[in-house]
């Protein structure tokens, strides 16, 4: 079977939306983090540089600040007379005198076997007088008519000192050496209220100034075994074990301290051989990376929110409006359905009207034509009973025949007359007990119950009773014809006043409508009654009549029979309650 092609379903499809707004997210947040990250490193490194160069000075300054010292004492001639052997107890006082103005540990000369032979401590309980200093580099560079330094921890104090020597000469020929001691300890609480972490080794690579005496004469790598049997042998580090110091490299510029990440930035001392570095943890970068990220992720967040808040409202105010703009046509579309209805009510009005003028006319010439001949036929009807002559049977046929011919064109002639007066006040009751006064006879003969309750109408309804009456007979007669085959009769006669108007119900039990509608009914002509029995024309005139008034007539199916309701407004008369 070849694969199907793969066509995402929308549910999926939305899975599939949503890892990509998650990887989107995630790049964007990791991109930025990097980002403040790198920002924070090359702010942290610049400010370390600059730090790191204040520092170096510092430390560089005190190194060097007596750097010149030496060489001048040592061609003092109270030195020269010491190192020849004379009475140190000038040089002593005068050396204690220099070293508390210059701010030394100590100043103080040697003999060329490391022999201290005057000193500035002289009446110090740790003075330096009569001590031997033959093993410090310092002393035999000096020897060698070298000016040097070292730094080392005091054989004496147990302080870090920094020594500076110088030989002093006589006769050419080396007599001694003119040493000079400097306090470091000093300088390494300088270091420690700077609060940072700050390494200073020398050129083996030992730390010998820090912020963390801890830190302290330990290696920052691995010392070799000749390198350590060097410093052993100036005693250069008394008996401090160099341990190697937890300092590992991670890549250019990077190192763990302590299983702690720091990025490193040093500086080579201008005066020693020495390296000054600062260590700044990696941490607190990363802490303001990601607060940077966070404020920027929310900021961001609060645009987009803000942005979609704005967009869902415009989007709601577009969907109002077409809501309007529906509902506007909705009316719109109503209002022309309900033109489009009376339009077409008019025009079936005025087919109507069309259609009984022509019926109007149709029935003047017919009831002009027949009532001629009509006349003549009676005539000779009445002059045969005249005649004395015995009657034929057809006499008694062709009176009834010229009897329903009169019927008819009486009938039709109602379409052809102009309305009556039509401004007489109307009892309505009145004229529903005359009209089944009239049918009283018919009623009978079918043995049909009436049901009659008639309420008094307040008001009065404009028109011609004989009229009404016609139309109130018409829908009876109608109402007693369905009857005809039915087990129960009754025919109900109801007045009542609803709203403004007299409600006249006219029901029966009888066969009902079927499924005709009254404008069928009232079509002219349109009749089931048997030959003869009826010409279709009392509903068409009874519409007539009542659209004269002003009414307006229903007609319903009940659950047995149907019922006719006629509607007439009815007129209240100024003042009338
Ligand atoms: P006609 O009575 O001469 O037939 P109408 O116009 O008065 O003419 O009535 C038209 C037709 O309407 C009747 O033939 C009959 O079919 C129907 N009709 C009228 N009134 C009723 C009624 N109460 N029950 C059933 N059908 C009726």
């Amino acid at each position: 079977m070849p694969a199907l092609p793969f066509v995402p379903t929308g549910r999926r499809r939305a899975a599939l939306w949503l890892i990509a707004l998650i990887a989107l997210v995630a790049a964007g947040l990791s991109g930025s983090y990097f980002t403040a990250r790198s920002v924070f490193t090359s702010l942290e490194v610049a400010g370390a540089q600059t730090r790191l160069a204040l520092y170096s000075g510092t430390i560089d300054n005190e190194l060097s600040r007596l750097r010149h010292l030496p060489p001048i004492l040592a061609e003092s001639p109270a030195i020269k007379q010491v190192a020849a052997g004379g009475n140190p107890a000038p040089a002593n006082t005068t050396l204690k005198d220099i070293a508390a103005q210059a701010s030394a540990e100590a100043i103080y000369v040697l003999d060329p076997t490391g022999l201290t032979i005057a000193a500035s401590n002289f009446d110090q309980p740790d003075g330096f007088l009569g001590k031997n200093y033959g093993f410090r580099s310092y002393f035999r560079n000096a020897l060698q008519g070298q000016q040097s330094t070292q730094f080392a921890i005091g054989a004496t104090t147990s302080r870090p000192g920094y020594f500076l020597a110088a030989p002093i000469y006589r006769n050419d020929t080396i007599a001694g050496v003119l040493a000079i001691k400097l306090d470091l300890t000093a300088l390494n609480g300088v270091l420690s209220e700077t609060g940072e972490r700050i390494l200073t080794s020398n050129a083996d690579g030992v730390v010998v100034l820090s912020s963390h005496p801890e830190w302290l004469y330990a290696a920052t790598s691995p010392l070799s075994e000749s390198t350590r049997k060097q410093i052993q042998a100036s005693r250069m580090f008394s008996d401090y074990p160099l341990n190697p110091l937890a300092l590992a490299e991670e890549g250019p510029g990077r190192v763990r301290l302590d299983g702690a990440m720091h990025i490193t930035t040093d500086l080579q001392l201008e005066n020693e051989n020495w390296r000054v570095q600062i260590l700044s943890p990696v941490a607190p970068i990363q802490n303001y990376a990601a607060t940077a990220t966070l404020v920027i992720t929310g900021l961001l967040s609060t645009i987009a929110a803000g942005f979609w808040l704005w967009r869902a409202q415009r989007v709601t105010q577009a969907l109002n409006e077409s809501q309007k703009d529906r509902r506007r046509l909705l009316r719109e579309i109503e209002v022309r359905k309900k033109t489009e209805r009376r339009l077409e009510r008019a025009r079936d009005e005025l087919e109507r009207t069309a259609q009984l003028a022509a019926l109007g006319r149709l029935a003047a010439s017919v009831t002009h034509e027949l009532g001629q001949p009509i006349s003549a036929m009676k005539n000779h009807l009445v002059a045969e009973e005249l005649s004395g002559r015995p009657k034929v049977p057809l006499h008694a046929k062709f009176a009834g025949l010229v009897a329903r011919m009169e019927h008819v064109t009486r009938q039709l002639r109602f379409f052809a007359k102009r309305p009556d007066d039509m401004n007489e006040a109307v009892s309505l009751k009145r004229s529903i007990e005359n009209a089944l006064s009239l049918v009283q006879h018919d009623i009978e003969k079918a043995d049909i119950t009436v049901d009659v309750d008639l309420a008094e109408v307040s008001g009065q309804v404009l028109g011609s009773s004989l009229r009404i009456e016609q139309v109130l007979v018409n829908l009876m007669r109608n109402a007693v014809r369905a009857m005809g085959g039915a087990d129960e009769r009754t025919l109900t006669l109801r007045l009542a006043e609803i709203a403004d108007e007299a409600v006249i119900t006219v029901g029966d039990t009888g066969e009902g409508l079927g499924d005709r509608t009254l404008e069928q009914l009232a079509e002219p002509f349109h009749t089931t009654a048997a030959s003869g029995a009826g010409m279709g024309l009392g509903l068409a005139i009874s519409t007539t009549i009542i659209r004269e008034h002003g009414g307006i007539m229903t007609a319903q199916n009940k659950p047995r029979g149907a019922e006719f309701t006629v509607g007439f407004p009815i007129v209240r008369m100024a003042g009338a309650a």
